[in-house]
C-alpha cells in the first residue's frame, strides 16, 4: 500500500481503486442453507438431485399409452379400465397395460408403462364401472415432466460472488443441498467523534450541542449492504479517547467507520490516532464536494474509512467509497452503482476545482433530474428529498435539457 501523500487530493477514482486494490473477502464458512438467504457462496454450488426427481404428471388426468388412444376422437370413443389411482406423494408398483389407464394427480410418479397423461376434462370418467372414455388421441409424453428436465444433478445452481436472492434458494432447497460455503458477513463498526454531539432524543441540548445522525445513518446502509453494523458510543474529541475507541472497534469488528475528526482543525484527532495505534494511513482527502476530508488506511488485516462529520459528506463518501469495499469484503463480484439515464430539468453549476455530487431528485415517470435543494455539506433535507447523486465535473455547467447519468442511491 503507498504511503500518505498528505498535501496531495486524490481523484474519486483514484481513491476508489486504491481501496478496492486494498480490500480482500474475507474469509469463508459453512452454513445451512435455512440461514443463506442474502450470502454470498465463496465456491460455486452444485445440485445434489435432479428436479424434477422422477417423471411425474404436470395435470389431474389418466395415466395412459398414447398408442392405446390413436384412433380415439368423438365419433369412436374409447374405453380403458381404471386399474389404479396415484397422488402426488404416493407412488404405485401397477403398471399401465394396453387397455388400461390409472387415476393421476398433478406431481404424482408415472406409474410403468405409461407414456402419456390425458387431462381429466378430456375424458368422461364413469367412476362406478371403473371405466374412462375418452374422445381424442394423445401425443407419446404430453402433460408428463421430466426427471431432471428443470435441474440437473450436479449443475451448478448458485456462482460466487452473486447474493442468493429469494429465488436462488428456492432452488437450492429444491436441489437437496443442506449446508453451503458463503463468505463470512462483515461486522462494521460506527464511530462519531465530536464533544458537541448528544445522542437522539437526549434532552434539552446545552448551548452548542447538536443531535447525531451519523451512526444510525450509515448503520442503515451498512445493513442494506448485507453487513452487520456495530454501533459504538460517542466519541469526545481527545486522542486517548479516540485512540481507545478505535481498539475496542478493531478487536470486535473487521472494518471501522469513522465520522468527523479527520479534517485540518486543532480538535481532529482521528488520524493521528488511528497512526498511534499503529493503522497505516492509504490516502487522506479526495477531490470531491462534498467529502474532501476522507480518509482510508489498514490495521492489520482490517480496513478504517475516516468519513467527515458532516452529515452530507459522511453519505456521500459512504455511497461512492466505503460501499463498494464492503461489497468486495462481503465476497460481491459486481461492484458497480445504480445508474440511469435522464435529462436535466435546470442548470447546475460546478464553478470549483472538486467534482461535486448534486443531490438529485430523479423522476420515475419522466427521467427528468432535478436538484434537491441547496447543496450545503450540512443540509439535511436536501440529502432527505433526493434519490440520486448527479457528478457534475470541476469547472463545469451541465445545462437544462441536458442528457445525464444518475447515480441512483435510494
Ligand atoms: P468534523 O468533520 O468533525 O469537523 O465535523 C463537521 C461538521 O459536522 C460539524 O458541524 C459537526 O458538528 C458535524 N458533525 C460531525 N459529526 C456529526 C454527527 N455524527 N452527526 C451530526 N453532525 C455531525
Ligand atoms: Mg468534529
Amino acid at each position: 500500500m503507498g504511503r500518505a501523500q498528505w498535501s496531495v487530493m486524490i481523484s474519486v477514482d483514484e481513491a476508489r481503486n486504491l481501496i478496492l486494490e486494498s480490500v480482500q473477502p474475507l474469509a469463508s464458512q459453512n452454513i445451512a442453507v435455512t440461514d443463506c438467504l442474502y450470502r454470498i457462496p465463496s465456491s460455486s454450488i452444485a445440485a445434489q438431485i435432479d428436479l424434477p426427481g422422477f417423471d411425474n404428471s404436470a395435470m389431474d388426468g389418466f395415466a395412459v399409452r398414447a398408442a392405446d388412444l390413436e384412433k380415439a376422437d368423438r365419433n369412436n370413443r374409447i374405453e380403458l379400465a381404471c386399474v389404479a389411482t396415484v397422488e402426488a406423494g404416493s407412488e404405485t408398483r401397477r403398471a399401465v397395460d394396453t387397455g388400461e389407464c390409472i387415476r393421476i394427480f398433478t406431481g404424482a410418479p408415472l406409474p410403468h408403462g405409461a407414456d402419456a397423461v390425458v387431462m381429466q376434462e378430456d375424458t368422461e370418467n364413469s367412476e362406478d364401472s371403473g371405466q374412462v372414455l375418452f374422445a381424442e388421441p394423445i401425443k407419446p409424453w404430453e402433460n408428463i415432466r421430466f426427471r431432471g428436465e428443470d435441474i440437473r444433478s450436479g449443475s451448478s445452481i448458485a456462482s460466487t460472488g452473486h447474493r442468493i436472492g429469494i429465488g436462488v434458494r428456492a432452488v437450492l432447497y429444491g436441489a437437496g443441498v443442506s449446508e453451503l460455503e458463503v463468505v463470512q458477513k462483515p461486522k462494521v463498526a460506527v464511530l462519531a467523534t465530536g464533544n458537541e454531539l448528544r445522542e437522539p432524543g437526549e434532552v434539552p441540548l446545552a448551548p452548542g450541542q447538536i443531535y447525531e445522525t451519523n451512526r444510525s445513518t450509515l448503520a442503515a446502509f451498512i445493513e442494506k449492504s448485507g453487513c452487520e453494523a456495530v454501533v459504538f458510543p460517542l466519541v469526545p474529541d481527545t486522542l486517548e479517547a479516540t485512540q481507545e475507541a478505535f481498539r475496542r472497534a478493531f478487536k470486535e469488528c473487521d472494518a471501522v467507520i469513522t465520522s468527523g475528526g479527520v479534517s485540518v482543525g486543532q480538535m481532529d484527532f482521528v488520524k493521528t490516532a488511528f497512526d498511534r495505534i499503529g493503522g497505516e494511513l492509504s490516502f487522506w482527502r479526495v477531490a470531491m464536494r462534498p467529502g474532501k476530508q476522507f480518509g482510508f488506511g489498514r490495521f492489520q488485516s482490517k480496513y478504517w474509512f475516516g468519513l467527515p462529520g458532516n452529515p452530507v459528506s459522511s453519505v456521500v463518501t459512504f455511497l461512492l467509497l466505503v460501499r463498494p469495499a464492503l461489497d468486495r469484503l462481503s465476497g460481491l463480484s459486481d461492484l458497480v452503482m445504480e445508474r440511469r439515464k435522464g435529462t436535466l430539468g435546470e442548470d447546475l453549476s460546478n464553478p470549483g476545482n472538486r467534482t461535486h455530487f448534486f443531490r438529485v431528485i430523479f423522476k420515475a415517470d419522466n427521467s427528468m433530474v432535478f436538484s434537491a435543494g441547496a447543496q450545503g455539506s450540512h443540509r439535511l433535507l436536501s440529502l432527505s428529498q433526493s434519490n440520486g447523486l448527479l457528478e457534475v465535473p470541476p469547472d463545469t455547467i451541465f445545462k437544462a435539457g441536458q442528457e445525464c447519468e444518475v447515480l441512483m442511491w435510494d
